[in-house]
């Protein structure tokens, strides 16, 4: 099981190394942490698995605010996150730019974590096997790519998938690629063990409950009792 910490823009590089020394992740499960740019430095220092937020798919050039994979591989980050729904709403991220994100982050060694979930009106309208059939089409299964299952109406809002919805669309999603799945949306430690003992749940990527080493411990250690 993976368990990723989003950080999101929080964080900078000395709550970093003071989160670092004080997060010892649990036998059996696999934790990495994701801090914005500033701090990736002195997260990699820590020994962790670190990824960054985002990488570019260009080796390098005119590219103002965005990072190769040249610089994160140089820095030791081992992946990155790519089309996180807050990339796809704010920075004008499309199925096409998570495709060139992907494809040249995984060509470059870097591990990827490719964000895909639906808005709530697409899911009231019925829409949500479309919308990740869409998403899920500019991807192929690849050794180092996860995909994570995000229903847009459960990112920081504290509404959480019920366990049968997320495995619901984790099934579906692993009918059309076949990757792990992680689950992302409001996960917190008390409804950790329910979500992630879902079969075709095989991890999480935790935005707000990362941010303080207990929750997101408390969630690793419920990966680690699913599994063990
Ligand atoms: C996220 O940002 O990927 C996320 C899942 O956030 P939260 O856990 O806060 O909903």
């Amino acid at each position: 099981m993976l368990i990723a910490g989003h950080w999101k823009m929080y964080n900078g590089p000395g709550v970093t190394r003071e989160f670092c020394v004080a997060f010892e992740p649990p036998d059996g499960v696999e934790a990495v942490l994701c801090p914005p740019f500033g701090s990736l430095g002195a997260a990699v220092a820590s020994g962790h698995t670190i990824f960054a937020q985002n990488v570019h798919w260009q080796d390098e050039g005119a590219f103002t605010g965005e990072v190769s994979t040249k610089i994160l591989l140089e820095l030791g980050v081992e992946g990155a996150i790519v089309g996180h729904s807050e990339r796809r709403q704010y920075f004008g991220e499309t199925d096409e730019t998570v495709r060139m994100r992907t494809e040249h982050a995984l060509d470059a060694g870097l591990r990827v974590i490719a964000c895909v979930g639906e808005l709530e009106e697409e899911r009231e309208r019925g829409e949500t096997e479309d919308v990740l059939r869409r998403q899920l089409s500019v991807l192929t299964a690849h050794d180092a790519l996860v995909v994570a299952y995000e229903p847009v109406w459960a990112i920081g809002t504290g509404k959480t998938a019920t366990p049968e919805q997320a495995q619901d669309a984790h099934a579906f999603i692993k009918t059309l690629i076949d990757v792990p799945v992680l689950y992302g949306g409001s996960v917190k430690p008390d409804n950790a063990p329910e979500l992630l003992s879902q079969r075709d749940v095989d991890g999480a990527l935790v935005g707000g409950a990362s941010l303080e080493v207990e929750s997101f411990t408390a969630i690793c250690q419920a990966a680690a009792n699913i599994r063990s």
